[in-house]
């Protein structure tokens, strides 16, 4: 692969670069102004059939099956190491491609490392169990590897999400085809150069780039995958699973969020305002477990909000690799849909306390950036608080009682994450054992990356866990032995 500035970077597939058709390409643009950063294949069914195939033959190769546990997590530290070697060069990369700020990104590239370095630390410590079943007989079950892995990436964390995929399929002995999102592919390639240097078999992790309806619905139909891992939006989701249902298929599906930060009148405030305001204006909103409703105890939500509107308006906005506060949306497509709900805010009466608008930042005439904005009491009912806006748009909703608290919480159809504010603990824990999502922060939210922390969702957030040891249960199918002696 050679650096962007304009040129044409390869799919991944079976240890080789490859160009399948110079006619075919994805123009792959810096979302902070418009400009061309790089093109890529626009693969299909023909490349996914090639990547699939050479994961097939490396999973089934004696070299793969002899590598042991031990070497796979020994790569697998290497890779965290190379990663943190270059984490300028990635950084910027992923700056460049999502429009996030570069801190962000640098945040993003260490959460790569240490989903290497933690699997690394895994692949060797897969055990089995034995079970007592009669005398004369031993039985023990071992975990093994399912086989051909495809993962399906999101534009909005790249390659977090990449390392995510690519280390938990190493440790467990799988070998991998990835589909990056067709706007944002240029770190999961960068990833897979970098990690190409230290022996892994070839066909061990392959990538092909192209559209979702052309690569992505080709690998999730494929009949030699053995599982499918899919993070991205609800609609997608469904796709991908009845494409799974075809080849009786399991699948780990991440979706989307429309998480609550419930904020208590007993809260430390100073901590609430701060994650409040940093869960809904990370990656410009971008983010599945971004805190995009405020639902708050109405004795304290004037002096609150108030307070919040003031830090949104004092954030900078601007390129990410200015490393303002806030970058760019993805696309003009991303920009025109927060602007709808903006549009309909307007339009059903909601009041807006700050933000609302487009912000045009000098010389990125074709970058689109979004102010902060806060709308306020929203009814938990109204389409802008049960609908995910993936922008920086916070919804406000009043409570008085903590059974009113959970009832908004565990409103909507998606169940994610939640925060909840409190120096109660017994409120704390009353609350959080009745929210119907799959991570609860207290008071903290979304700390450190949280590779350690399974992670996925209840209801239409969909389904399994990724991350931490939970997640071997994706990557590994259980195989009962029962030896009579
Ligand atoms: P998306 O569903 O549009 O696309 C996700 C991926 O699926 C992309 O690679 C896309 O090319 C591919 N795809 C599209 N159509 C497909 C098809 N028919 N068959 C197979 N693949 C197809 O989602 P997005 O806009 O890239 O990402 C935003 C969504 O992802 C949000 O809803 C967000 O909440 C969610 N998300 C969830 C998590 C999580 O871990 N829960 C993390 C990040 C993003």
């Amino acid at each position: 692969m050679q650096a962007i500035n304009g040129q044409i970077q390869g799919c991944y597939i079976g240890g080789e670069w490859i160009i399948p058709n110079k006619e075919r390409l994805i123009e792959v643009k810096n979302p902070g102004d418009g400009s061309t950063l790089a093109f890529v294949p626009r693969g299909d069914k023909e490349e996914i059939d090639l990547a699939v195939n050479a994961a097939k033959k490396a999973f089934h190769s004696q070299e793969w099956k002899k590598f042991s546990p031990y070497n796979r997590g020994k790569i697998l530290y290497q890779a965290a190491e190379i990663i943190r070697e270059n984490r300028e060069e990635l950084a910027k990369l992923e700056t460049l491609d999502v429009g996030k700020p570069l801190t962000q990104s640098a945040v993003d590239v260490e959460i790569a490392a240490r989903y290497f370095e933690y699997y690394a630390g895994v692949a060797d410590k897969i055990f089995g169990e034995t079970i007592p079943v009669e005398p004369g007989i031993i039985d023990y079950t071992v975990r093994e590897p399912i086989g051909i892995v495809g993962h399906i990436i999101p534009w909005n964390y790249p390659l977090q999400i990449a390392s995510r995929s690519i280390s938990v399929s190493i440790a467990t002995g799988n070998a991998a085809v990835l589909k990056p999102a067709e706007d944002t592919p240029l770190t999961t390639l960068k990833l897979v150069e970098l990690i190409e240097p230290l022996g892994l078999p070839k066909g061990i992790v392959n990538v092909v780039t192209g559209y979702g309806h052309e690569a992505g619905a080709a690998l999730s139909g494929h009949p030699d995958i053995n599982h499918i891992t899919f993070t991205g939006s609800v609609e997608t989701g469904k796709r991908v699973m009845e494409s799974a249902a075809q080849n009786i298929v399991p699948v780990t599906l991440e979706l989307g969020g429309k998480s609550p930060n419930i904020v208590f009148a007993d809260c430390n405030e100073e901590q609430a305002l701060k994650w409040v305001l940093k869960s809904i204006v990370q990656n410009s909103g971008q983010t599945c477990s971004a805190g995009s409703r405020l639902v708050i105890e109405k004795s304290i939500k004037e002096n609150f909000i108030r307070k919040l509107a003031a830090a949104m308006e004092e954030l900078s906005i601007g390129l990410g690799i200015d490393n303002h506060d806030l970058g760019p949306v993805l696309s003009k497509k991303q920009f025109d849909r927060i602007q709808s709900f903006i549009d309909l805010a307007r339009k059903d009466g909601i009041r807006i306390l700050t933000g609302g608008d487009r912000r045009l930042v000098e010389g990125c005439g074709l970058g689109y950036y979004f102010e902060p904005t806060i709308l306020d009491n929203v009814p938990v009912s109204h389409y802008l608080a049960q609908e995910e806006i993936f922008g920086p748009v916070l919804t406000v909703t009043t409570f008085q009682t903590e059974e009113e608290a959970i009832e908004i919480a565990n409103g909507t159809p998606y169940g994610l994450v939640a925060g909840v504010w409190t120096e109660n603990v017994g409120i704390a824990h009353r609350v959080a054992s009745q929210l119907q999502c799959g991570q609860v922060f207290i008071n903290h939210y979304g700390a450190g990356g949280g590779i350690a922390q399974p992670f996925g969702g209840y209801k239409k957030s969909g389904f399994g866990r990724e991350k931490g040891l939970e997640a071997l249960q994706n990557y590994t199918q259980v195989k009962n032995v029962a030896l009579k002696y």
